[in-house]
């Protein structure tokens, strides 16, 4: 039996309690997807995933992405999601693993970066990539796009840094100047005020 990776995920959560989803896959046919969902836990922060291999590689981003190049955003690895939390927009009850609002804040569709160097500049999977610690990718988001790098330190967590390009944007702060779903047009707090999706 190969390893499950959604063992740690399921383990942490009761599925007759949070509305999160246990399971979920999706056709390998399409371009790899992304996801940032912003999430009001204890603490504020932004879940950046990344499908890899069918699940979703995960790291909790305090301070949230920033398109500007000097800017370095602690990443914190967290456990695989299964595909179909990339939908999940919601409020994670009281007492469950991670309570509070989530909203999808950015999702689309990425490139492995490394994937399209040759051997001798490091061309890598995006599994090698992660498990070296060195993960370059290029967002097609509606608010992140562009190359990204995620890159894990000594200490054993990642920065996430945005990548010199033309989608680079110097000063910019993202996640003030666009807080909503693009989902739904919620913010956190409309969904955690309980306010229903609008038709
Ligand atoms: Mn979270």
């Amino acid at each position: 039996m190969p390893e499950d990776p959604l063992e740690e995920y399921r383990s942490k959560r009761n599925f007759r309690r949070t509305p999160e989803p246990s399971d979920g896959e999706r056709s390998a046919s399409e371009a790899p997807i992304f996801v940032v969902q912003k999430h009001q836990a204890r603490a504020l922060h932004y879940d950046l995933r990344l499908e890899v291999d069918g699940t979703l590689k995960s790291w909790a981003v305090p301070k949230g992405p920033s398109p500007d190049p000097s800017v370095r955003r602690l990443a914190m690895p967290t456990e695989d999601h299964p595909m179909e939390y990339a939908a999940f927009e919601g409020t994670i009850p009281e007492g469950e693993y991670g309570a509070g609002a989530v909203i999808v804040w950015d999702r689309g569709s990425y490139r492995n970066l490394r994937g399209e160097k040759t051997e001798a500049e490091g061309r890598a999977t995006m599994a090698e990539s992660y498990e070296e610690g060195m993960v370059e990718v290029w967002l097609e988001g509606e608010k992140m796009k562009g190359g990204y790098a995620l890159v894990r330190t000594s200490r054993g967590d990642w920065l996430l840094i945005k990548m010199k390009d033309e989608a680079a944007e110097p000063g910019r702060d993202l996640t003030a100047d666009r807080p909503a779903s693009v989902l739904t047009g919620r913010t956190l707090e409309e969904v955690a005020a309980g306010e229903a999706t609008p038709p």
